[in-house]
């Protein structure tokens, strides 16, 4: 499919022919944060050109064309990963404060000394941080099942961990650095046998996968709009109603409410009271433009599209003997992104010397430090693709690399001569 209207694709993304020194861009720094196509920012610039105002408070046009479509971009989203609708379905900032919401607003109340959180090792910060502080602050314990040298979750680990105490799992349902794809839905059933919640950590997979609330069963889900085709600034939680109706709100003021007098508040319903104050209003609605777009694609070729790029990169590089790649091996289901360590070259110098081919790509810890210590490496470098990413992009990649190794044996050479003569 995308092999035939892939450079349709790419005009929709005029970033794409940003020069870096002088080079074409290859952006291929997707799981931090994907580009953006013209469709979204015409949404963005036709609502401050055009109807520019704050929701809910006033009854002039602008004001109730401004609700409409942020109400409506609610429901967008919410049908989007499967949800029943805007009730279910609130906007954030991003991943990080839609897990921190549920943290506070169910975690906070409603965990104690006897109860555990099971979550995994292979955690974002976003999700292990807060946990761990929710464990510190409730007197809970907080668990880790195991990932196996290979990267997957050990599910043996799993069926031990989840039990009678457990309260909370919270898992990643893609690594943002092994790539893998973790089994939700049974870790789901294997937590609701023990009544507990299920948090998914989706900021990896609603991108770029098909993702059904319904299927996995997750009591809540989070992610990101940036990193799915939309603006920085917007996230989203997706929660089952009955549970975000009887959830403590996260934050308190105005909107949230319905009834205020001098001794007590009336919350308002969900969504609307865990979006105190004004909410991002724009990108609410140019978010729903991005998913737009994505159904046009079509999630399944998403994934398609991804797959086929990380096998190659996979494929490719293990057929090194001076690149080490983390994660499940090349065959194996993989979202598209690949970490991976060079022999002897930093992951930052790597990341630079790409950068000078105008290639961008991460270098670091990706917000999984606990991660990288259990894999005994101080950092990776990584490579994520999107919707408009081609294999020729990895061949700028991989030829970048070899240039890299040429610089890297160089300097060996000069530091061995240096000996030789002093
Ligand atoms: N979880 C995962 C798996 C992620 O990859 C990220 C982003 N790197 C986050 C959470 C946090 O997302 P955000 O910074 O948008 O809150």
């Amino acid at each position: 499919m995308m092999a035939n209207n892939i450079q349709d694709i790419r005009t929709d993304f005029p970033i794409l022919d940003r020069e870096i020194d002088g080079t074409e861009l290859v952006y291929l720094d997707n799981a931090a944060t994907t580009q953006t196509p013209e469709s979204v920012y015409e949404v963005f610039e036709t609502y401050y050109r055009e109807y520019n105002s704050n929701i809910h408070r006033g009854i002039h046009t602008l004001s109730h064309e401004a609700s409409v479509a942020y109400e409506e971009a609610h429901d967008r989203l919410a049908q989007f990963i499967g949800a029943e609708g805007r009730e279910e379905l609130v906007f954030t900032k991003n991943t990080t404060e839609s897990i921190n919401l549920v943290a506070y607003g169910l975690g906070l109340r409603n965990l104690g000394p006897d109860d555990t959180i099971v979550t995994t090792e292979m955690e974002h910060h976003a999700s292990l941080v807060t946990w761990q502080q929710i464990a510190e602050l409730t007197g809970a314990t907080i668990q880790f099942i195991r990932v196996t040298d290979d990267g997957h979750l050990d599910m043996e680990h799993a069926n031990e961990l989840i039990g009678p105490e457990t309260a909370v799992l919270s898992v990643t349902h893609v690594s943002n650095v092994l790539g893998t794809v973790n089994p939700v839905a049974e870790l789901a059933e294997l937590a609701h046998d023990h009544d507990a919640y299920v948090v998914v950590d989706g900021a990896q997979s609603v991108p770029t996968r098909p993702v059904d609330v319904e299927e996995m069963d997750a009591d809540f889900l989070a992610f990101s709009g940036h990193k799915m085709a939309g603006p920085t600034g917007i996230g989203c939680l997706y929660g089952k109603r009955r549970l975000l109706e009887e959830m403590d709100p996260f934050l308190y003021g105005g909107e949230m409410i319905t009834h205020v007098t001098f001794d007590r508040s009336v919350w308002n319903d969900p969504p609307w009271k865990f979006e105190a104050g004004t909410p991002p209003i724009a990108e609410g609605i140019a978010l729903a433009e991005a998913a737009d777009y994505l159904d046009d694609i079509g999630m399944d070729r998403v994934r398609e599209h991804e797959d086929r790029l990380a096998q190659y990169l996979l494929e490719r590089l293990e057929a090194r003997d001076d690149v080490t790649v983390y994660g499940p091996p090349s065959g194996e289901q993989r979202a598209g992104l690949v970490s991976f360590n060079v022999d002897g070259v930093h992951g930052h110098d790597m990341s630079s010397l790409l950068n000078d081919r105008g290639i961008a790509v991460r270098a670091g810890d990706h917000c999984t430090q606990p991660l990288h210590e259990r894999l005994d490496i101080p950092g990776s470098v990584r490579a994520s693709f999107y919707v408009y990413n081609t294999t020729d992009d990895i061949e700028t990649l991989l030829d970048a690399i070899d240039d890299a190794n040429a610089k890297r044996d160089a300097y060996l050479r000069s530091e061995r001569y240096h000996d030789a003569i002093y």
